[in-house]
Parts: structure tokens; sequence; C-alpha cells
């Protein structure tokens, strides 16, 4: 099914999921099983708008699996969001969760709605109705949402405030990414682009690199994609282009990532809680025609965000929407290490050309994982009612991160298998092992020692009493 058609996001993601299983110790009941998400909300959500007109958004929530523990994943205001989506992002979240092993299933909300036409209270109000329709679906011990694309600190709050009066009870760990005030972690702002940092730093000391000499163009610069840029910015990296949903800006010797970040904050003023300010507008070019008034040495030249993603630097980091290196571009694309920050931003068959032509992509389920480890330590605190500093916060992310990083890596390596399908191995091997703990037809097996499990893994000995 071509991935345009609203199911086929998902049908490709799964796709995956065959492959990974020739190199996981999984049986082929808890394969299927991991093929179909476990529960799935539609809403509808109606909304006085500030005129006295009442609106109607459509709103989901998808259950995916929840072996491991309670469902995990975010909320996404976007006017694109389809229940193909959605589903694919839970699958998603599933793995991720998996990969670092952090004791969550997966889940995914989204609402179809451009958030940038709210303004500051029917988004409010927005938010709240989300909260009404799914509070029977939700909580911190079944289904725990977070921030995904164009949601934030600022509207998990009020999620948690809605949720606490429909209960009647406050009950911080029902949803992560919260502002510090209302039970947030620290470091849960930044966590995404940190975890995909520490990545980074881990491919830095593997292939000894001098970040100086690393050109890395950023394309997204929400909130994973201005701290990943901001990070390797402050290391020294080179980081030469950037965009958002308006276009992109390039400039040889690096961008001025600190101001960018500094101009889109003040442009926050207009509007509900959106930058009214593109990256471009931000680090505008110095072309003719153009009438910056900034030519300094943050100035670079206007590119498109295709253009972006084919330009010749030596990391490329999505960190925007899905399925934005496919078929029709994989071969232009010339970044040798690719580091997929947001969610499913190559397709399967991109995959397939970057593979032949030896690009290592760092899958998103390792390298965005940053953000629900850090919402996992979030909600541990939330439960234990005692914060953590934010050094702590960082150094038991960085542990994480550079553990499944690595092991990863090496699997890559012993297997000749990309860096995809190592990841998700390993995420199959964790949550068949959960699945079959519950009872399948190899723990019920009379010879158990005899089971069709693959046990791709060498040493891999799984023992059933
Ligand atoms: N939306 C983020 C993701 O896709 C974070 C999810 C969470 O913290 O639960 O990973």
């Amino acid at each position: 099914m071509p991935v345009s058609e609203s199911d086929g996001i998902f049908t490709d993601a799964i796709g995956r999921l065959d492959r990974a299983a020739e190199f996981a110790a999984i049986d082929s009941e808890a394969l299927e099983k991991l093929k179909h998400p476990k529960a799935i909300l539609e809403v509808s959500i109606p909304v006085r708008m500030d005129d006295g007109s009442l609106r109607v958004f459509r709103g989901y929530r998808v259950r995916y699996d929840c072996t491991r523990g309670p469902t995990k994943g975010g909320i996404r205001f976007h006017p694109q969001v389809s229940l193909g989506e959605v589903k694919a992002l839970a699958f998603w979240m599933t793995c991720k969760c998996a990969v670092v092993g952090i004791p969550f299933g997966g889940g995914k909300g989204g609402v179809v709605v451009d958030p940038k036409q709210l303004s500051r209270m029917e988004l409010e109000r927005l938010s709240r109705g989300f909260v009404d329709e799914m509070a029977d679906f939700i909580g911190p011990n079944t289904d725990i949402p977070a921030p995904d694309v164009y949601t934030n600190a600022m509207i998990m709050g009020w999620m948690m405030d809605e949720y606490g009066k429909i209960h009647r009870q406050r009950t911080p760990a029902m949803i992560t990414g919260k502002p510090i005030p209302l039970g947030g972690s620290l470091g849960r702002d930044d966590a995404t682009g940190r975890g995909a940092y520490y990545c980074i730093k881990e491919l830095e000391r593997i292939r000894n690199w001098k970040p100086a000499n690393v050109r890395v163009a950023v394309q997204g610069f929400g909130n994973a994609g201005q701290h990943v840029a901001r990070l390797l910015y402050d290391d020294g990296y080179r980081v030469v282009a950037t965009s958002d949903s308006r276009g992109g800006v390039y400039r040889e010797e690096g961008l001025d990532i600190p101001r960018a970040i500094q101009l889109k904050k003040e442009g926050q003023a207009v509007g509900a809680v959106y930058s009214s300010r593109s990256v471009c507008d931000c680090l505008k070019c110095g072309s003719a025609d153009c009438n910056c008034s900034r030519h300094d040495s943050a100035t670079g030249e206007v590119i498109s965000n295709e253009a972006l993603l084919e330009l010749d630097v030596d990391v490329l980091i999505p960190a925007a929407l899905e399925n934005q290196i496919t078929q029709d571009n994989a071969d232009r694309v010339k970044a040798p290490v690719i580091i997929e920050v947001a969610n499913g931003p190559t397709t399967s068959q991109a995959d397939e050309i970057l593979t032949a032509k030896g690009t290592l992509v760092v899958p998103d389920i390792l390298a965005n994982a940053g953000g629900v480890t850090v919402s996992y330590f979030e909600w541990v605190q939330n439960l234990a009612g005692y914060y953590w500093t934010v050094e702590e916060v960082h150094e038991r992310l960085q542990k994480i991160m550079a553990r499944e990083f690595n092991a990863i890596y090496e699997f890559m390596n012993d297997k000749g298998i990309d860096m995809r399908t190592a990841a998700y191995a390993q995420a199959l091997d964790r949550i068949s092992e959960a699945i079959e703990a519950q009872g399948t037809s190899v723990y019920f097996a009379a010879d158990r020692t005899n089971s069709n499990h693959s046990a791709g893994k060498p040493g891999h000995t799984r023992s059933y009493p």
C-alpha cells in the first residue's frame, strides 16, 4: 500500500517487524500480536470558539501494547493527524520503550487541528476537551500521555488539571512533560534532543570525529531539533543548515544557533503559544531581494526543506515529521550518517536504498528515545513524590542512551545488518519475553526447549522452567 494512504504509514511501519524477527528470539504468536493495536478510541471534541461559535474536532488515542507496562506516548495537534498515523506512532512508542528498557508499552494520541489558528483560550478548551473525552481511557497506571508535535508543557499542565477535576484527585503521574511547578521533571524539555546528542557522542567516540570538521544539517526547529542543534553547536559542531515548516537556511561556515533559538522565542508573544517567526526570519539571507537587516554572522542562504535533506553534510538530522526520506529522494541524500530525531522520517523503501549505499541510519526508536526516557523519570518522581536534580536526570539519561546505543551498534556489526533492524530485534526480544511470560503457545508447549524460536542472538539462552 502506498504510504500516502491513511493507513499506509502503519502498514509500512509494522512491515519492519518480520525482517527484525529473523534476528530476535520471538515466537510467531507474539509477533502476530504485535501487528495489531490493543485498543483505539476515536472522539469528537466540541470546543466553544472565542466568537461564540462551536467547532467539533476529531481526536484519537491508540493504546498499542501494554505487556511491558502502561502505554506511553505523546499527543500531537496537527492538521494532518490521521488514525493510521496515530497507530504507527503508537507502534513506534511500543518499540521505543522496549529499546531503552523502560517499563512501558506504547501509545499515542492526536487531534486533527491547526493549533496555530487557535487563540490561547481556544487551545486550552480543546486540550481540556480532549481529556474530558479520554478520561476513562488514560491514567497513571494505564495510559500516560506526553507532548508531541505542537503540544507542550503548558498543554500538559491544562490536561493534568482537567484530569484532576474529573477524578477529584491530583494525579501528576497521569501525564508527563508538565511544567516544573506542576510536577514536571527537570531536564524533560530538552530530553529528546539530548538523547540524540548522547547517541552522536557515542559515534564521535567510535569514529574519532573532530566536531569542528563535522557538518550537520537539522531538518526541523521545534523542541527536538532546536535542542540537538544547540547541544552540538555548544560542542563545536558546524551546524550548517536548519529549517522549519516555512523553509530552511544554509551557511557553509555554520549557523548561529543560540541566536536563532532566541529570536524564535521572542516571536512567541504572538498568537497562542507558538512562535510566529520562522527560522528563516531569524537567520535570514543576505541576497539582493532580502529586506533583512541582520547581515552579520547569523545570516545564511535560504533553502527549501527538500534541498536541506540533500545537502552535502556529514550528519543529517531529520527532526520534523514522518515520510521525509522516501524512494523519491533517498538516492540523492548525501549524508553518510542520519540521526532520526523525528518519528518515522524514513520510509522502508528509502531504507533499502540507504542501506544499499552504506548510510548509517540511527533509527528513531533509539535516537529520539531520550524524550520518553525522561518522561519515565518524571513518572517515577511523581509516584515517589521526590524530585531529582537536573544533573541526576542528565547522568541517568546518558547512561541509558550510551548503553543501548552501544549494544545495538555491536549487534548490527556482529550480524552485518542495518542499525534499524538491530534496534527492532532488541525491542522484539524484550517485548516477546514479556508476552511469553504472560502465556503463549510456547509457554504451554509440552517440550518447551523445542519451540519455534529463531533465537537470532548469539549466546541467547532463554530457559523455560
Ligand atoms: N512524543 C515523544 C515521542 O515520540 C515523547 C513521548 C513521551 O514522553 O511519552 O517519543
